[in-house]
């Protein structure tokens, strides 16, 4: 897919164990695209995308953070903290427990909390990554709000 962005973007990729081979196919497809944009994995993650990007030509800017199940989750959770990351693509194994499930947890929280876009999915990631949304000037994202509800 080769859509221009002009906005330089930060983007997460995190993806568990039967969820990376969805991730390096994904990486493929938008590699023109991710080309552009700085990358922060989790650590296994990051070495196959490095490597399926390289593949393909594309010298990434990528910085590997721990595996997942050894802090990786919880790094990048920070680093959204820090509004250091401003797309994040976090291919989540549904169909078996992890070991991290406490940071996984903990990054979703805080990429809702800090209003950063999320995609759990490959459909949401190719939506999200090629939003003209990141180039629009005049949009503000909106930043969730915590009323009381009276009934
Ligand atoms: P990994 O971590 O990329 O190091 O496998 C991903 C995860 O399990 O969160």
């Amino acid at each position: 897919m080769n859509i221009s962005m002009h906005k330089k973007l930060t983007i997460a990729l995190v993806a568990h164990d039967r969820r990376k081979a969805d991730m390096v196919d994904w990486v493929r497809f938008n590699a023109e695209t991710l080309s552009h944009h700085k990358l922060i994995c989790t650590g296994t993650t990051g070495g196959l995308v490095k490597r399926a990007l390289e593949e393909m030509g594309v010298v990434p800017e990528i910085t590997c953070m721990h595996s997942g199940p050894m802090g990786g989750d919880a790094e990048i959770a920070a680093l959204v903290v820090q509004k250091q990351i401003d797309l994040a693509i976090f291919l989540i194994d549904d169909l078996n427990p992890q070991p991290h499930e406490a940071d996984i947890q903990m990054l979703l929280r805080q990429c809702r909390v800090h209003n950063v876009p999320i995609a759990c999915n490959r459909y949401s990631a190719d939506l999200m990554i090629t939003s003209t949304l990141w180039d629009d000037t005049s949009y503000v994202p909106t930043e969730p709000t915590y009323v009381p509800f009276e009934r």
